[in-house]
């Protein structure tokens, strides 16, 4: 699978200083998470808790997973501490099962908050308003074993890209009024959004983390 390792190489070459690549490997087999640890890649997302269970193992120990599905409360205990970020938190009743199952297990559990922006489609997350809101209302601060460190969103499915770069400013926006709101510290500054078709824009709207996997491992067989 040369085609993986040449992608890997290519990609940390030209992001630009400050953004970090998620390698989103789902539904892929180990076989071409190695491939990608081989050619430097250290951080990979994965968007089903089962297989990223059956992953975490067969991979070497300073790998880094990120959660970026949608997350089912009771799939919740059986990945808190061993992902280092849950980039999904699509709803405060998922948001308090984290912080309660990170309690049990004595950890504080690192979180973006997913924001629903795109225009189309039953996409997950809380409408910016409602997310700001959040934290403006100090309900956020009753989580204490979380660690809000951003946002994560997605585009619109189009290819009109003055929409898809609306829809990631307004992401963009959405993290800068939590920040402005003071109710989360200094390391609330990871903005992860744009995939393979629309990573460039993304950047260019103040990503810092962009989750790529089509474009690293070819399509994915359902
Ligand atoms: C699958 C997935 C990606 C990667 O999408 P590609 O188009 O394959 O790059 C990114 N983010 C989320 C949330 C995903 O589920």
């Amino acid at each position: 699978m040369p085609h993986i390792a040449d992608t890997i190489r290519s990609l940390h070459a030209s992001l630009p200083e400050g953004v970090e690549l998620v390698a989103v490997s789902k539904f892929h087999p180990v076989e071409a998470l190695q491939e990608a640890y081989l050619a430097g890649q250290r951080l990979f997302g994965e968007s089903r808790q089962q297989e990223l269970l059956q992953k975490i193992p067969l991979m070497p120990e300073d790998v880094r997973w990120h959660f970026i599905g949608h997350l089912q409360t009771n799939k919740v205990r059986s990945i808190i501490g061993k992902v280092a970020l849950i980039e999904s938190v699509d709803s405060e009743r998922l948001l308090s099962v984290i912080n309660s199952e990170a309690g049990k297990a004595g950890v504080v559990q690192q979180v973006l908050m997913q924001v629903h922006v795109a225009r189309e489609e039953t996409k997950f997350g809380f409408l910016p308003s409602e997310l700001v809101d959040f934290f403006v209302s100090g309900a956020s601060a009753k989580y204490h074993n979380v660690k809000y460190r951003g946002v994560m969103g997605m585009a619109s499915n189009t290819d009109d890209d003055r929409r898809v770069r609306a829809d990631f400013e307004e992401i963009y926006r959405t993290f800068q009024s939590i920040r402005a709101t003071a109710m989360v510290e200094p390391d609330f500054d990871l903005v992860s959004m744009g995939m393979s078709h629309d990573y460039p824009l993304a950047i260019a709207a103040g990503a810092n983390l962009v989750r790529i996997g089509t474009a690293i491992f070819g399509e994915r067989n359902y």
